[in-house]
């Protein structure tokens, strides 16, 4: 059964977020065949809508508005929802991201729909899209479909590989005019936290730091690794609540979720919360002392040893290159 697909690209600084282009990935899966349909919200991205449709969309429709230059729930519900009104389509999808995760059950509300949040991944199987989502922190899978209306999800960024770029594909870029009104948030200024590198919650390495690592200067040389292997500095919660870094880096139940290509564990004991966090990570390095380290059941590969001397020296090979 062939279906038309809607799904929201994320714009950051003027760029599309990867896992716009993972949830493009995802919905062609849930159309089977049928039509994938972008949509875009924002002040005046409509220039994006292109990069959409060279990753798979086959149309863009775009909502722009002075008040949908930054972010807020009731003004991207009144823009997404008109835009489900006037297409009518049988799938949504999201990234699995702080705005996904904000605006996807007030849609469902308003539409009265069921929601799979935090898919790593979709498939057609007997006859049905499935998702795939781990529940119990990341300890077991589920396995879910959607047995009527409409199949609404989210997908958690770097699990579902986006389609090669094709340059040569062209299609519609639309606007719809949409009347944004009766906020009740408006953002009036966004002060932004200095943060360099990469995303860390779509770094393909991320070089994490805990408490071992025993101070903020003792993050330098976990940042230098992460430098060398184009990463993300992360950290467990024993590290940030000891202020060695900032909580906007902690990783796990009450942190962010990270599913790397590399995740390297440094001074980490590997408490359930933080597992939570990283588990699904497609290879996991533990450096730790402590060879009884509960991190080393889940590492493919571990080193006991000293973090102030492994991490060095990872560097300085990985520089060799
Ligand atoms: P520790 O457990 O103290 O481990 C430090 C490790 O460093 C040890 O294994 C030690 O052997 C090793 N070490 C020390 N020195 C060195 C060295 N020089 N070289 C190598 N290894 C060394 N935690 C999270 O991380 N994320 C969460 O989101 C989170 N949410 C939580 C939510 C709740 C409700 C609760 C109750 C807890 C949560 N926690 C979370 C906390 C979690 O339970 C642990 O306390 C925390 O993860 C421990 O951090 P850690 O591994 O850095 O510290």
């Amino acid at each position: 059964m062939t279906r038309k697909v809607l799904v929201l690209g994320e714009a950051r600084d003027g760029a599309l977020r990867n896992v716009s282009f993972e949830a493009v990935a995802a919905a062609k899966t849930v159309a089977e065949g049928g039509e994938v349909i972008g949509v875009l919200l924002g002040e005046s991205v409509s220039a994006l809508g292109s990069m959409l449709i060279q990753y798979g969309a086959d149309r863009v429709v775009v909502v722009e508005d002075e008040k949908l230059k930054q972010y807020t729930s009731d003004g991207y519900a009144q823009a997404l929802l008109a835009v489900i009104e006037k297409e009518q389509p049988e799938g949504l999808v999201l990234g699995h991201t702080a705005l996904g995760k904000d605006i996807s059950p007030r849609i469902a509300a308003k539409l009265s729909s069921g929601l799979i949040s935090d898919a790593t991944a979709v498939e057609v199987a007997g006859g049905n899209v499935v998702f795939t989502r781990p529940i119990y922190s990341g300890k077991a899978f589920e396995r879910k479909i959607v047995t009527d209306g409409l199949i609404f999800a989210t997908v958690r960024p770097n699990n579902i590989a986006p389609l090669e770029k094709d340059a040569s594909r062209t299609g519609e870029v639309a606007s719809l005019s949409v009347e944004i009104k009766d906020l009740r948030t408006i953002i009036k200024e966004v002060v932004r936290k200095a943060t360099e590198g990469v995303d860390l919650s779509e770094a393909k390495v991320v070089v994490s730091g805990g408490r071992g690592v025993k101070s903020v200067e003792g993050f330098k040389p976990l940042k230098e690794l992460a430098d060398v292997l184009g990463g993300a500095v992360g950290a467990s919660r024993g590290a940030c609540d000891a202020d060695y870094c900032d909580y906007s880096v902690q990783i796990g139940q009450t942190g962010k979720v990270v599913t790397p290509d590399l995740y390297i564990a440094c001074g980490i004991s590997g408490a359930i919360q933080h597992l939570a966090g990283m588990s699904n990570s497609k290879v996991i390095v533990a450096i730790n002392k402590d060879p009884e380290a509960n991190i080393f059941k889940v590492a493919d590969y571990g080193i006991v040893g000293d973090l102030f001397e492994v991490v060095p020296m990872l560097t300085e090979e990985f520089k060799k290159l």
